[in-house]
């Protein structure tokens, strides 16, 4: 792999990108609404959320392909807000490669180049190490129906690459490809991201792709970022119950909160984390891995008393459904360790978990 010595110097690192209260309405429909965002040099920022929640259209302003009503995109300290696309100098990379099928490989990378008019000699030199850095080397003469679904992306990566913007923009680059080809190109993009250094700025609605790829995760919904955050924090600590529910399995648990005690639905204490709000109603919310249920403390005044009603096996961890006396139905996960205990359906048991499991928000 080829280290690339930057023109702009070693220290002064560029292709920071700022979002300033961006908004976009198509007729009465708000697609982005009040989008702040800052992504610093050198840095992997998803826009994660389900679909029409205005991912792409941010995209697409931040590319120069669409306009927004109002706000501001900084490249650095540079305002691109009205420049036309290829005067942004960013890479964009789209969900259905968009390749020129009557042209070969090098010839679809070569192309951005040759609109630059960059000189013959310095296109072979550029085009060669574009197609490298994605492993293509090899195929540069193909023609993109000769090609897997997963070598057309890989081109259009490389033709994204060879005029070595600052910034790669990527919308579901990933999203036509099988399951087993996306986790494989995954893992190229990181290895790409960290050997050519470049700001990324990926649109997915596959939560597991936005936190496993991500230094940080921008969750929009409704055309809003609701938060932004490191994969860790954002599983761990999510800010509202949209993120809860959107990042990962999540149980809900209706509890009053009173005096800096969070009571269950019987009026059962139930460990929670530190919490701001005034004494309300809120919902606890617990990762199923964090739900431990224990058949030695049922009938005690731990945790929520219940019993298992389902058990199912999904090879590396059994899952458990529990319903409380209450009336809830939960979920908890444990990893299958050989020799451990587990409980059965129709078991008696408590529901407990750690304090730092749990986080309390608002309704
Ligand atoms: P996402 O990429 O998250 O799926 P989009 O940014 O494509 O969402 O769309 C956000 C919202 O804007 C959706 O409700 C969509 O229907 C609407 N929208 C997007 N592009 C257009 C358009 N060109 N004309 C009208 N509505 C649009
Ligand atoms: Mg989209």
């Amino acid at each position: 792999m080829l280290m690339k010595a930057t023109a702009r110097g070693p220290e002064v690192k560029t292709g920071g990108i700022t979002l300033h209260n961006l908004q976009k309405r198509y007729g009465s429909a708000v697609a982005v609404d009040e989008v702040s965002l800052s992504v610093s040099p050198g840095e992997f920022v998803s826009l994660l959320g389900p679909s029409g929640s205005g991912k792409t259209t941010t995209l697409m302003m931040i590319a120069g392909f669409e306009m927004p009503d109002s706000g501001k995109v900084l490249l650095d300290d540079l305002d691109i807000t009205r420049l036309p696309p290829h005067r942004r100098e960013l890479g964009v990379i789209f969900q259905n490669y968009a390749l020129f099928p009557h042209m070969t490989v090098a010839e679809n990378v070569a192309y951005p180049l040759q609109m630059r008019r960059v000189a013959k000699a310095e296109v072979e030199a550029r085009v060669s190490r574009a197609l490298d850095q994605v492993d293509l080397g090899t195929l540069a003469s193909r023609r993109p129906h000769q090609m897997s679904g997963g070598q057309q992306q890989r081109v259009a990566i490389a033709r994204a690459l060879v005029f070595d913007p600052p910034v790669l923009l990527l919308d579901e680059p990933l999203g036509a490809l099988d399951k087993k080809l996306r986790e494989h190109l995954r893992n190229e993009i990181k290895t790409l991201r960290k050997t050519v250094g470049k700001t990324m700025i990926y649109v997915t609605h596959d939560q597991d792709e936005a936190l496993a790829m991500s230094d940080r995760v921008a969750v929009m919904h409704q055309g809003r970022i609701r938060q932004v955050s490191a994969p860790r924090d954002l599983y761990r600590r999510p800010a509202d119950l949209f993120v809860a529910g959107f990042v990962g399995e999540v149980n809900l648990i209706p509890v009053k909160l009173k005096s800096g005690i969070a009571y269950g639905p019987a009026g059962e204490r139930l460990a929670a984390g530190p919490w701001t709000e005034a004494d309300t109603d809120a919902t606890l919310c617990v990762r199923p891995e964090h739900l431990h249920l224990d058949r030695g403390a049922a009938g005690s005044s731990a945790g929520l008393q219940g019993r298992i009603t389902g058990m199912t096996f999904v090879g590396d961890a059994t899952i458990f459904e529990f319903r409380s006396e209450s009336g809830l139905q939960l979920t908890s996960k444990v990893l299958n360790v050989s020799g451990q205990a587990m409980p059965d359906v129709g078991d008696l048991c408590a529901g407990s978990w750690g304090a730092n499991d749990a986080t309390i928000l608002a309704k």
